[in-house]
């Protein structure tokens, strides 16, 4: 019989890969906590229409990459491809956006039936920051501080760089998307496929084209830039004056557009060439639009995203985290008589241990050989073994054995143990 395997493009996170896993989740909640982030959890499925009523019907996430059933009431649900509409829909749900401002947060997986390849999986993470309320550049520029803070602490900050660009109002947009429709027409037969379908369905998305010969074409193109209302342009100029007033750097990159429908004024990216084509680690923007089209009272909003595995993918790939982030056992415990009475003993000294320090106590459990239990001690990390037989129970001490260190093994007190030996770990 076949064995049963994971599904394309969903990833199992083994035990040895964790520890990024847990130092980066970490690392984001206190840099949240520090700004007064507070984290919600959505369910991870959501009927249909909430993704098609945000994300915009004619968008890669909802032609193609949602992943999309009838459950036994034949309704339609969808396992959701990002956190920002589940994020308003429940504010919305539980009056959280009624005059006040908030700061959020969410963490967890996301569902897009896309090619699986390296930094880009059907099942993949994000950390999202979401804030109501607040209309001002201000806003934006904290977003942008606090994930420069966040690369700072993960060690990646030098190889990732700002990219910003504003959207102006969606009538900006509208009267710039109708002139660069009716100039690309022209051009229709040299644009790479993937635009010249996009010219019909979201030609926006044509200003973010990796072909070189559609970018070239592009460069004869109307400037969005020379369509956009005074308010959007003043609100950009505002976000640029505070970027460089706190001394982070920025590339405005006027090509820049998000592939969600909901975005307008700023919209920025973290980018990265470490990865190949999944050069993107963070993404968002300001949605002032979205709360409104989900059937709420206008709001401002701005947020982003950043995916997890991308992140992990760098900080693998630059920095080296320390050693005792990936340790199991800093004592390992282990019998040398296989008598109930020395289990006994094991696990109370164990618990003991637990109770009087911080140290991290594995136990040698089973009837093994001092060999095969000391191999297993070796494993764990542990810097020493604690070995307990007859004559050790009888004594109430154990026999302390270094495994990293060439000093001789020593009997010691229980007692001696908690009190000065394992304090000085
Ligand atoms: P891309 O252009 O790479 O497809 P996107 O515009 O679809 O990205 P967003 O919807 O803005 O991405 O999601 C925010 C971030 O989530 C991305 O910048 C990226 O880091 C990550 N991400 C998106 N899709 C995937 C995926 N399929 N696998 C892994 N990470 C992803
Ligand atoms: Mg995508």
């Amino acid at each position: 019989m076949s064995k049963i395997k994971a599904i394309r493009g969903m990833n199992d996170i083994l035990p040895e890969k964790t520890p990024v896993w847990q130092f980066l989740e970490k690392t984001v909640r206190d840099v949240l906590a520090g700004y007064g982030y507070r984290e919600i959890r959505t369910p991870i499925v959501e009927q249909t229409d909430l993704f098609k009523r945000s994300i915009g019907e004619v968008t890669d996430i909802v032609e193609k990459e949602m992943y999309t059933f009838a459950d036994r009431n034949d309704e339609s649900l969808t396992l959701r491809p990002e956190g920002t509409a589940s994020c308003v829909r429940a504010c919305e749900e539980h009056g959280l956006l009624y005059n006040q401002v908030q700061r959020l947060w969410y963490a967890g997986p996301m569902f897009r039936y896309e090619r699986p390849q390296k930094g880009r999986y059907r099942q993949f993470h994000q950390i999202g920051v979401e804030t109501f309320g607040m209309s001002g550049p201000d806003i934006d520029a904290e977003l942008i501080l606090l994930s420069a803070r966040l690369w700072k602490q993960l060690g990646i900050e030098d190889v990732v760089t700002l990219e910003i660009n504003t959207l102006g109002s969606a009538e900006s947009r509208q009267a710039f998307k109708n002139d660069l429709v009716a100039y690309l027409t022209t051009r229709k037969d040299d644009l790479d496929p993937d635009s010249q379908r996009r010219l019909t369905s979201n030609p926006l998305r044509i200003l973010d084209s990796k072909s070189a010969q559609t970018q070239l074409i592009l460069n004869e193109a109307p400037n969005f830039h020379d369509y956009l209302d005074a308010e959007s342009t003043s609100h950009f100029e505002c976000l640029k004056a505070l970027l460089n007033s706190v001394g982070v750097n920025f590339r405005v990159n006027p090509r820049l557009v998000r592939g969600l429908d909901y975005y307008s004024k700023t919209v920025f990216e973290w980018v990265t060439e470490a990865l190949g084509a999944q050069g993107t680690v963070c993404a968002g923007g300001r949605y002032d639009g979205l709360v409104q089209q989900l059937g709420g009272k206008s709001t401002p909003a701005v947020g982003f995203a950043m995916g997890v595995e991308r992140l992990i993918l760098l900080i693998e790939s630059i920095s080296k985290l320390p050693a005792s982030l990936y340790q199991q056992a800093d004592v390992y415990i282990l019998p040398l008589t296989t008598t109930l009475e020395v289990k006994q003993k094991i696990l109370c000294v164990a618990e003991t241990l637990r109770d009087e320090t911080e140290l991290k106590v594995v136990l040698g459990c089973g009837d093994g050989s001092l060999k095969s239990h000391l191999k297993k001690a070796d494993a764990s990390g542990a810097r020493v073994a604690l070995l307990i037989g007859q004559k050790e129970l009888e004594h109430d001490t154990v026999q302390v054995k270094f495994l990293r260190e060439t000093i001789d093994q020593q009997e010691i007190s229980v007692k001696d143990l908690t009190d000065s030996f394992l304090t000085k770990f």
